[in-house]
Parts: structure tokens; C-alpha cells; sequence
């Protein structure tokens, strides 16, 4: 992969200037989303920023309702975008989240991201990870190279506390769970809420030793 100029970028670089960087030298960026706050903040900048692509879901078969309306809402307000929503294999297994959460994800969530992306082969991703939703973030850089892609974080330097105020001021359609403390939201059987003093994420696979899906993480990372 050829990088053809990297600029330098700070903390305090605007997303959109990323997101532009971005798209520049790579036209056919994707950008994968589960419509969490992170995610609708980014996909407004993106707008702003020129982006005119896809934006993909995995409908696992276990979303909440909520995040189903999150991502219609988006649709409407942003006719520009295509969205796109990919669906486990008919053989994927069913109902082991208890169980074998790994698996689960594996195959109902980073499996059909994975085939799409070889379908599509783009050459970034922008995704919406901040460094501050948990520990295992803490060091994400704007833009990660290796793998067959970029990896764009615009968000990267942004806190909470930032997405809140810009979402409010935007009104974006944020997930109404989110207000409810499901400060990120993923399938009902591995979400609860955030207590007070946790992490952005330490709602999702409480219990379980588990913290990341793996589209980000592990072998089979995006
Ligand atoms: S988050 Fe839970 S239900 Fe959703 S794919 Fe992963 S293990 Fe399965």
C-alpha cells in the first residue's frame, strides 16, 4: 500500500480535515457503523467533509429496536449516503452468544463485514473508535496503516463530553438508548447499561472477559 503524503496531524486537527485526507487519496473509503453516538457524529462530519459513500450495518439478528430506528432516521436525514445492511450466512450459528460470545461474533458480525469488504476491496475505512470509550482504545492514532487498508479514526482525540455537545447542537438522531446510559450499544443479549464511574464500553459483554467484537482487534480485524 502506498501512502502518498501524510500531513501533521495533531489532537487538535479537525475530524473533517482527516476525513478529507482520507477520502483524497483514497475515493472509494468505506465506512462500517453500529450508529452509536461516535458513529452518527462521524457520519454527520463525514457529510460535511464530502463524503458521499456507503455506510454499513451488520444486522447481527440481535439489535435493538432502537438501533433499527437509529439507522433508518439516518437514512432519511442524510439521502446522500447509500446504506447498506448485511446479514449473517444462513448457516451461522444461532443463539450462542451465552456460550461462545467469540464465535457468535465471529460469525454473525465480522464474518459478513469481512466477505463485503473482499467484495468491495476499499482502500479506508473511516470508523468512529475514540481513544477515550476504554482502555484497549487509549492509543488509537488518526490514521492506522497495515492489513489490506487503511484504518481512519477521526474521532480519535474526541471525548465524550465533545460528541454530546456537538450531537445536541447538531440535533442528531442519536440512539435513545444512549440517554439511558447504554453509552455504547451493540446486541441486546451483550448490552447493559454504564455505571457510574465505568468506561464508555464497559457495558458490552459484562461478565464475559470479552471487551471488543473483533472487527477492530485480533487476527480477523478489519
Ligand atoms: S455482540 Fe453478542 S449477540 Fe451480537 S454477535 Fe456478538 S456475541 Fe452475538
Amino acid at each position: 500500500m502506498t501512502v502518498l503524503e501524510r500531513p501533521n496531524f495533531t489532537p487538535d486537527t479537525d475530524p473533517r480535515d482527516v476525513i478529507r485526507w482520507a477520502l483524497a487519496q483514497h475515493p472509494d473509503a468505506l465506512m462500517p457503523s453500529a450508529f452509536n453516538l461516535n458513529g452518527v457524529v462521524l457520519l454527520d462530519l463525514a457529510v460535511q467533509a464530502g463524503y458521499r459513500g456507503e455506510v454499513v450495518f451488520v444486522d447481527t439478528g440481535y439489535h435493538f429496536p432502537e438501533t433499527l430506528r437509529t439507522r433508518d432516521a439516518l437514512r432519511e436525514r442524510y439521502p446522500s449516503l447509500t446504506f447498506v445492511t448485511l446479514h449473517p450466512a444462513p448457516d451461522a450459528p444461532q443463539d450462542t452468544y451465552a456460550d461462545d460470545p467469540d464465535g457468535c461474533c465471529a460469525a454473525r458480525k465480522v464474518q459478513p463485514l469481512q466477505s463485503y469488504l473482499r467484495l468491495r476491496a476499499p482502500g479506508a475505512l473511516l470508523n468512529a473508535r475514540s481513544r477515550e470509550q476504554a482502555t484497549t482504545r487509549a492509543d488509537i492514532p488518526f490514521v492506522e496503516d497495515g492489513g489490506a487498508r487503511l484504518r481512519v479514526n477521526p474521532l480519535a482525540y474526541w471525548t465524550r463530553e465533545m460528541l454530546e455537545t456537538y450531537a445536541r447542537e447538531h440535533d442528531l438522531p442519536v440512539n435513545p438508548l444512549y440517554w439511558d446510559g447504554f453509552l455504547s450499544v451493540g446486541c441486546w443479549p451483550c448490552t447493559r447499561a454504564v455505571r457510574p464511574g465505568e468506561d464508555a464500553r464497559a457495558g458490552r459483554w459484562a461478565g464475559k472477559g470479552k471487551t471488543e467484537c473483533g472487527l477492530w482487534v485480533g487476527e480477523n480485524k478489519l
